[in-house]
């Protein structure tokens, strides 16, 4: 497959199909269209940390329009002392609450050797920020059938994000779905975790047809600066958002990872109800109203 594609090419605008500047790759998953005409949110809890938790975060997610819940269980951690996820328990706890819901799954894989295993129950297969250079998990992504959303390196220019996506299509599979989730400064670690970078989306719309969406709860890491930048978001251009939610009453200092930034129900309807009423604009366009 690989010796048949043009080098360094394949995802940019050379792909003839879409050498037209405002067109875009969409990428179907379970029934929701990421690159079409309106942004698709894709939300869920940061981890699965029980069925219960995961099942009524589900629910909340499908009572809000949505078809795609995302949920870790392999997670990864700045301390090795921190809740690694459920691994293989989570997989099935995923699984069992599609099967409930009929809700559309996203979870990340960190290790090439998992990647099977992973793609056997997720609907698509998430890289994060930390492996957007692990060009072996690159390559073995690349090689499932199921969508890939490539998390942007928090460091990483255009140049190697778009590189390490072009790795999962060497292999053959092109849905692809880029995410911008912040970057690092060095002047914003005393107010958020990081710098939501949406000065990128237009040139990544330019560059690649691929879609792109947004990450605004690790770039702001707290949960009332994620609806306006949510849309901040639509209005710069992106397809989607990635939203973290937290179960109705939750206890944010009892939650095993990134407790101070999902959002309650009430903010994702919010922000579902926003981007069913946004249409996703045309790259570098100058909105008219
Ligand atoms: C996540 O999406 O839960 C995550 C760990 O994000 P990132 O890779 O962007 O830090
Ligand atoms: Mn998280």
């Amino acid at each position: 497959m690989a010796d048949q594609l043009p080098d360094l090419s394949i995802l940019r605008r050379c792909w003839p199909t879409y050498a037209d500047e405002s067109s875009t790759h969409p990428v179907m998953v379970n029934g929701d269209r990421i690159g079409g005409e309106r942004p698709v949110v894709i939300a869920g809890p940061c981890a699965v940390e029980s069925y219960e938790q995961t099942l009524a975060i589900a629910r909340i997610v499908v009572a809000a329009g949505g078809k795609l819940l995302r949920g870790g269980v392999f997670k990864p951690r700045t301390n090795p002392h921190s809740f690694q996820g459920l691994r293989e328990e989570g997989l099935e706890i995923l699984a069992e609450v599609r099967r409930q819901t009929g809700i559309g799954i996203v979870t990340e894989v960190m290790d090439p050797r998992l990647v099977e295993l992973v793609a056997d129950t997720a609907d698509m297969i998430q890289v994060g920020s930390r492996s957007m250079q692990s060009f072996p998990l690159l390559t073995e992504v690349g090689r499932t059938s199921k969508p890939i959303l490539l998390k942007r390196g928090w460091s990483a220019t255009l140049e190697e994000w778009l590189g390490a996506a072009e790795y999962i299509a060497m292999e053959g599979n092109r849905d692809i779905v880029l995410c911008e989730r912040g970057i690092r400064a060095s002047c914003h670690s005393d107010y958020a975790r990081n710098v939501l970078d949406l000065n990128i989306i237009e040139p990544v719309r330019k560059a690649t047809p691929l879609p792109i969406i947004v990450d605004p709860s690790h770039a702001t890491g707290q949960w009332n600066l994620v609806a306006a930048l949510s849309r901040a978001s639509l209005a710069a251009g992106a397809h989607g958002l990635l939203i973290e939610v937290v179960q109705d009453g939750a206890d944010r200092g009892q939650l095993l990872s990134d407790g101070e930034q999902g959002v309650p129900r009430e903010v994702l309807e919010e922000i579902m109800d926003d981007a069913k009423q946004t249409r996703v604009p045309i790259p570098g366009a100058v909105p008219t109203s």
